[in-house]
């Protein structure tokens, strides 16, 4: 093994100290993403690994979407200037992030055309013609599809890109209350998505209305924290009202032939997810996967000498039948040209969370070195059964992840009472820090200026509720609702 090949395999930067640094280390290393061309900041190409992440989170979504009355469908990517006019909000905040197409061939366009930054304005149009009685609600539909935003923060490969891939639904619904039940159904997937799939927990929220999504009555979010203190806006579901409906037409006549606007929803996951996932579990040694979205959950390295390299590979290949038989997700790695401690080296970089070693001594007592890729824990198996027995591993790393998750969340939300405070809090340990606030925009600002934190969300009433003589921790004026404040992604 070369020093050449080490350097080449090795994280060099630190995640405790240069987070940013080490996550695009881990982005490119573990072959995930590369950067767009150049003269394209902010566009990334994802490799076949990143992708396969992103085909674990569609596949999962995509089947408690189709559970729960959502279907597919598909529209243009670009969207008539004066469709997107017709909600002025949209056009409000989204319009310095719109990337525009002016020509087609040489060709000047009457209209511009808007890359899609979200479709709403070319979704409600299409519902609104699909729409007549209240027999054709409720109306679900989702997209799978890429948006383009002209982001002006800074970007990062996944967490934020000026192209994204994500999942946007649809829906149309009779009253407002329905409309309530679709929004939280979706938030309450996201949160599953994250938690069982992506061993992340996370918050349900709603977000102040300053930073709601443009038109909506209710942004709500889940936000999941960092190692880093941050928190991320890790997918979005919100209540529409009337806005849209009235802006597009979208009615319909109940059941006493009188004409009434929808209540619409909308709801959004990206890639970000991927952000996520790698942010929270991965480590020096590079990436750490949940063994749900691996796309290798078990390599084995084989051990072996000359004289006993026959028997060890016919060991290992056996067991590797057996798994992918079972339908486990295995790669043997008998590659002759590299020693076994290179091989660790690179299914660690890799995340594959699960390690198999085989030498003759496996071999002769029929067993199996087993080792988990988040903390090195080491274990022998019976040769019998590893098709069953490789689940109770996967198991353990699961579980593993989550608990070290859940446990930077859990110590991470602290509470303050004063500006001081907040900011006392916030600046040193990141995380969220709860308050009691007055509802008011301009409460943000003190905080927001000094540490670029801002109100991420605020808990549901029902979780969390402020007492009546409880006064805003900024301005002294009484307190509406508790405030969560984070720096964020
Ligand atoms: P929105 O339509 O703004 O509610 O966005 C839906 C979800 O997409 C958000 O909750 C984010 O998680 C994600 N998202 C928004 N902007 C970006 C971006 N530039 N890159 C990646 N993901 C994004």
């Amino acid at each position: 093994m070369s020093s050449d090949s080490d350097q080449d395999l090795g994280i060099t930067e630190r995640k405790q100290y240069n987070t940013g640094d080490w996550y695009a280390e881990v982005v490119q290393k573990a072959g995930l993403a590369n950067y767009g061309p150049e003269g394209m900041s902010g566009f990334i190409v994802t490799r076949p690994r990143g992708y396969a992440l992103w085909e674990y989170i569609q596949n999962a979504l995509d089947s408690k979407f189709k559970s729960t009355g959502v279907q597919n469908a598909y529209f243009p990517m670009l969207i008539p200037e004066s469709y997107l006019e017709r909600e002025k909000d949209i056009v409000e905040g989204f319009d310095p992030e719109v990337a525009w197409v002016t020509h087609g061939g040489n060709e000047e366009l009457e209209e511009r055309l808007a890359v899609r930054p979200t479709s709403e304005s070319i979704i409600a149009p299409y519902m609104a013609q699909w729409v007549r009685s209240h027999r054709d609600l409720p109306l679900r539909v989702n997209q799978w599809c890429s948006v383009v935003r002209w982001e002006a923060t800074e970007t990062k490969p996944f967490f934020r890109t000026k192209e994204f891939l994500w999942q946007e639904g649809h829906t149309a619904h009779e009253t407002h209350d329905e409309a309530w039940n679709e929004t939280m159904t979706r938030l309450d997937q996201y949160a599953e998505l994250y938690e069982d799939l992506l061993a992340i927990p996370v918050l349900k929220g709603q977000k102040p209305d300053h930073d709601k999504f443009p038109g909506a009555h209710t942004t709500t979010t889940v936000e999941a924290l960092m190692p880093d203190g941050k928190s991320v806006q890790a997918g979005t579901s919100h209540h529409l009202g009337t806005s849209f409906a009235e802006a597009f037409d979208i009615t319909f006549s109940d059941e006493d032939e009188e004409t009434q606007p929808a209540h619409t929803t909308s709801w959004g996951l990206s890639w970000r997810a991927i952000g996520a996932l790698i942010m929270t579990h991965s480590d020096d040694q590079g990436l750490v996967l949940p063994p749900t979205v691996a796309p290798e959950q078990v390599a084995i390295v084989p051990i072996w000498q000359e004289d006993t390299k026959d028997e060890v590979l016919d060991y290992a290949e056996s067991v590797r039948d057996e798994l992918a038989e079972a339908g486990v997700r295995v790669e043997l790695d008998d590659r002759d040209e590299r020693n076994p401690g290179f091989k660790f080296n690179e299914w660690e970089l890799k995340g594959v969370p699960v390690r198999f070693e085989i030498g003759p001594h496996e071999v002769k007592d029929d067993e199996i070195t087993v080792v988990h890729r988040p903390d090195g824990e080491e274990t022998v198996e019976d040769r019998e059964d590893i098709a069953e027995t490789v689940h109770d591993h996967f198991d353990e790393v699961y579980a593993k992840l989550y608990a070290t998750a859940e446990e930077n969340l859990n110590e991470n939300v602290r509470e303050a009472d004063s500006r001081e405070e907040i900011l006392g809090t916030l600046g040193p340990h990141g995380g969220y820090v709860a308050v009691p606030w007055c509802g008011d925009e301009d409460c943000e600002d003190p905080i927001k200026e000094p540490l670029s934190a801002e109100i991420v969300m605020c808990p549901f009433d029902d979780e969390e509720t402020v007492d009546e003589d409880e006064t805003c921790a900024i301005c002294g004026e009484s307190a509406t609702q508790t405030a969560y404040f984070a720096k964020n992604y």
